[in-house]
């Protein structure tokens, strides 16, 4: 099985581009990377099992409606009675990236617990998954770290996505600390060229940037999403699936929202590298997987199927 584990949360997607303090109306999504990711998965038709935690209000219901719509199984879906569910705005700045507003103090995904799954559960598991915000704050961090710390000692193979959203960390360097603790646990992280740059590797293409990563260890592959342009990958020899430098151009679609694109990506390399497929096989899967997510509006609303990733990838 694979096991996914973070943060479930409400994006607020403005009906119309503004500053946050003049925008009225808002329309709901489903988010949270982790939760996009096991979404994804499900929608390729490998549902994982997803430790989350969502609060005890009617956002957190909605999350578990949606979680359960899409064949998550609830064993490890936690609602707090003593907490709120995340809440993120998103609006744009001038040059169009997106930007989030948080209101995520002490809410309920910050809230993990260490110690919920035992290293018997996680013995069975083939392949554990995790991201950067979990480690923002709260008892989630230490949850989260210890989590990894155990998959790697039982054999799983890690993946993590260290999706830096600076209004999380008090400043750079804390991320660099913190993420750094999880990647001594990691096989493969899955990352953009920036958010390798800021975890302090040295290069100056994403493919340098990529085997800085791999060099340090124990990350033994290190994946560089690039949007529209594809994806990059390096492998060392402790990789399942050998030494190797592989790239992929990414497909031309019609773009329409970007959310979600890099979740979904993950998902699909993790599809196809679990698959048995090689790195450049399983890195244009997850271009395919990523370029349709971009298809349609919304994150987790727009993550295709296994049919519709294989009609893209024989176009
Ligand atoms: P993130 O969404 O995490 O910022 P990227 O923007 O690098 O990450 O996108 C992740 C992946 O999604 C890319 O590697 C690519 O496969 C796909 N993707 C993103 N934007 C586009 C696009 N405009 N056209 C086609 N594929 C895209």
């Amino acid at each position: 099985d694979i096991l996914v584990a973070g943060e479930t949360l409400i994006d607020w997607v403005p009906e119309r581009s503004g500053p946050l303090e003049d925008v009225a109306g808002f329309e709901r999504r489903p988010g949270g990377a982790p939760a996009n990711v096991a979404v994804a998965l499900a929608r390729l038709g490998e549902p994982p099992l997803f430790w989350t935690r969502v609060g005890a209000d009617p956002f957190g219901r909605y999350l578990e409606r949606t979680l359960a719509d899409h064949e998550i199984p609830d064993r490890f879906v936690e609602r707090d009675p003593a907490a709120k569910t995340t809440l993120a705005f998103v609006t744009h700045d001038e040059g169009g990236e997106r930007e989030f507003t948080f209101y995520r103090d002490g809410t309920a995904d910050t809230r993990l617990e260490p110690g919920r799954i035992d290293d018997a559960t996680l013995s069975d598991w083939e392949w554990v998954h995790a991201g950067g915000v979990t480690l923002s704050s709260g008892s989630a961090r230490e949850a989260t770290l210890d989590l990894l710390e155990r998959a790697a000692a039982a054999d799983c193979t890690v993946s993590f996505d260290p999706n830096l959203r600076s209004e999380l960390w008090p400043d750079e360097e804390t991320f660099a600390t913190v993420v750094g603790e999880a990647l001594a646990h990691v096989d493969i992280c899955l990352a953009t060229g920036p958010e390798l740059a800021a975890l302090g590797y040295d290069g100056d293409s994403p493919t340098a940037l990529a085997r800085a990563a791999v060099e340090r260890g124990p990350v033994h592959t290190a994946v560089v999403t690039r949007g529209a342009a594809g994806a990059v990958a390096v492998a060392s020899a402790d990789a399942p699936w050998g030494e190797a430098a592989v790239e992929h151009p990414g497909f031309a679609v019609e773009t329409v929202d970007t959310t979600g694109a890099g979740d979904a990506f993950v998902a699909g390399a993790i599809a196809a590298l679990r698959d048995g497929d090689d790195l450049e096989a399983a890195i244009t899967v997850a271009n395919a997987v990523g370029a349709r997510a971009t298809t349609a509006a919304g994150g987790m609303t727009a993550l295709p199927t296994r049919a519709e990733v294989a009609a893209l990838l024989e176009a």
